[in-house]
């Protein structure tokens, strides 16, 4: 199963991304996680994506685009996976197509992780990561509305999209997802 994972910051994504992997036993590409791990690692991607990160911005696409084409090669890749925090933009989107048709992968399901945005801010100023300061949320909410909710219908338009209702427990969202997805697990 090949799956984008769509939500804004707040939206629980990767509490259920965990718990989608775990259960379809597919790989767990978050962006978000990798571009840390960089910039812990200090290495030129990560000094670069600091930047962008500590303002509440998107990072370059380029970088971003490289970054997963090397992932997606690996071979934990091969039975399947869900990209979480990718793609965030049209031209990432467009990319990761141009990849998986090169590849004869197509995607078989986006899913997108539905919350108001009251919600997601006071989901957000709760959290209290570094990149959490109130400007920096808002920003990301920004980010998120301007350049990544076009993909919802870049998704519809082919067919891809499902929608899930992101309020409720853990338990209550993931059942939910459960209930989209079991129809494309072994694919
Ligand atoms: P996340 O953990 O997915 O919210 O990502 C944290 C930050 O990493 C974002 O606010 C962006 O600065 C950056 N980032 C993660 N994924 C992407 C992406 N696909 N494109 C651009 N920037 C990204």
């Amino acid at each position: 199963m090949r799956l984008v994972f769509i939500g804004p910051p707040g939206a629980g994504k990767g509490t259920q991304a965990e718990r989608i992997v775990s259960r379809y036993m597919i790989a767990h590409l978050s962006t978000g996680d990798m571009l840390r791990a960089a910039r812990n690692a200090k290495t030129p991607l990560g000094i670069q994506a600091d930047a962008y990160m500590s303002r509440g911005e998107l990072v370059p696409d380029d970088l971003i685009i490289d970054l997963i084409r090397e992932r997606l090669a690996a071979d934990d890749c091969q039975r399947g996976y869900l990209l979480d925090g990718f793609p965030r933009t049209i031209a990432q989107a467009e990319a990761l197509d141009k990849m998986l048709g090169e590849k004869k992968t197509p995607l078989d399901v986006v899913l997108e992780l539905r919350v108001p945005e009251e919600e997601l801010f006071r989901r957000l100023a709760g959290r209290g990561r570094a990149d959490d300061k109130p400007e920096v949320i808002r920003q990301r909410l920004v980010a998120y509305r301007e350049q990544t909710a076009p993909l919802l219908d870049y998704y519809q338009e082919k067919g891809l999209l499902k929608t899930v209702d992101g309020l409720g427990t853990v338990d209550e969202v993931f059942e939910r997802i459960r209930s989209i997805l079991d129809e494309f697990a072994g694919a």
